[in-house]
């Protein structure tokens, strides 16, 4: 039996080496458009990828579907990935929030075990080859490049991944040329991604770095809370607290709807133990300009900037503050509100939302349920997980789940 499988990341590599290993006759080409594989996992977890999770649920997935990824998780759960990663000889070491890296630190070593992997198995790997057309004709599949055509695959995967940081070489491909053989699709949005502001003070904070809870309101409705670092910066906002936040947000401003953050920059106060802690400031130095003293409370591109929000004069001396001014200050700070207007795209994402409906894909096998022989793994599907780990995961347990249906 002879396969393709389109694009060598976490899922078309873990695919390969799963349908080899269990059927060695079969012969294997597994295609990238990349000078070598797994550029993506080089790049995950800044270079130390996260590559897992050990508590894995439908709970870290978005899509139109999220539970589409039950059989995958159940199948390849943490435990069988830690076996499949011992078989290629990568250990494993699990750090805060259950995430898992490679005990190296390193995701190199990650991809040069696979590579090696790969090697042993002979699956014939055919780099820098970009497909852009499948078709079926009777029982067997044609892929076409732009100068080359390969022919006679009795089964084709696509894990071509999505759109996210194209610098890698990421593209849409897989989505075309499914739609072409009959799928449908989910439009992409960035997600994990920083997000843009409007504003005309903002970009004075740029620097900033706080750990706050920042509230996402889409069209003035609670949506969801997430409690870490942001990082303002001169486009908007970025730091794992925005991340989390950014994949609902992402995909809600896709479809035009309204997108405020709400930031809180004191979690473990509340407003009239803030209240107090201004006033105290404010009283410690009366002839003082409030703003220097409100440095002893926020950053100091925060302090002028909260007077200005406050429509203060900046120059204002500690003992004009009333009151009321003092009770305006620290709602601001309790509730920081910015319009957001856009993503920073799929340049700065890591992954992409959106992808080939997972309605169309048998969750038990990843075939297609339009186009026997054709099956789907990976970012390419309407699959999203949280930042964690997750992405990868699901990666390499859809890419075990393929790479087993296509060796029978
Ligand atoms: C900067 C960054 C950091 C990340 N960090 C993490 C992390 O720490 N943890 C985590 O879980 N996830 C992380 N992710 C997300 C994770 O890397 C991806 O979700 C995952 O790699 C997807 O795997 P995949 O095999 O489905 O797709 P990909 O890894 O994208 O693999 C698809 C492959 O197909 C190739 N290809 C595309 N089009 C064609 C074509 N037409 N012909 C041939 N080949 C083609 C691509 O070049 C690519 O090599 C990160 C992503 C980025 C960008």
């Amino acid at each position: 039996m002879k396969l393709a499988i389109i694009g060598a990341g976490a899922a078309g590599i873990v695919a390969a080496i799963t349908a080899k290993r269990q059927n060695s006759k079969l012969h294997i080409d597994l295609f990238d458009n990349n000078k070598s594989i797994g550029k993506k996992i080089l790049a995950s977890g800044n270079g130390r990828c996260n590559i897992s999770n050990t508590i894995l649920s439908e709970s870290n997935y978005m899509g139109e579907n999220p539970s589409f990824v039950n059989p995958a998780l159940k199948e390849f759960n943490y435990k069988a990935f830690e076996k499949f990663c011992k078989s290629i000889g990568l250990l494993l070491d699990i750090k805060e929030s259950n995430k898992v890296y490679p005990q190296s630190n390193e995701a190199k070593s990650v991809v040069n075990l696979l590579q090696s992997t790969l090697d042993s198995l002979n699956v014939n790997i055919i780099c820098e080859t970009s497909i852009n057309d499948v078709i079926k004709k009777d029982k067997t599949f044609t892929l076409s490049s732009e100068d080359k055509t390969f022919e006679g695959y009795d089964k084709v995967l696509i894990s071509s991944g999505l759109s996210a940081a194209p610098q890698l070489r990421a593209t849409e491909d897989g989505l075309n040329i499914a739609e072409k053989l009959g799928h449908s699709f989910n439009p992409t949005y960035p997600s994990l991604v920083g997000l843009n502001v409007e504003s005309n003070y903002h970009h004075k904070l740029a620097g900033v770095k706080k750990e706050v809870t920042t509230t996402l309101l889409i069209n003035g409705q609670k949506e969801q809370d997430t409690t870490g670092d942001v990082l303002f910066t001169k486009y908007g906002v970025s730091g794992f607290g925005i991340l989390d936040i950014s994949q609902e947000a992402s995909y809600q401003l896709s479809l035009y709807q309204d997108i405020k953050l709400n930031i809180n920059f004191f979690p473990n106060s509340n407003r009239n133990e803030l209240i107090s802690q201004i006033d105290t400031l404010l009283k410690a130095l009366p002839n003082e300009n409030a703003s220097v003293l409100l440095t002893g409370l926020v950053s100091n591109k925060l302090a002028p900037v909260l007077l200005e929000v406050c429509k203060l004069d900046k120059e204002i001396k500690a003992k004009d503050v009333n009151a009321k001014m003092v009770r305006n200050l620290a709602n601001q700070l309790l509730n920081w509100r910015l319009q957001i207007v856009d993503t920073q795209g799929f340049k700065h994402a890591e992954v992409s939302g959106g992808g080939v409906r997972t309605d169309e894909v048998e969750s038990h096998t990843m075939e297609s349920k339009k186009v026997k022989g054709l099956y789907f793994a990976g970012e390419v599907l309407d699959v999203t997980g949280h930042r964690g780990g997750y992405n990868l995961h699901f990666a390499w347990a859809s890419g075990f789940i393929a790479g087993r249906s296509l060796a029978k």
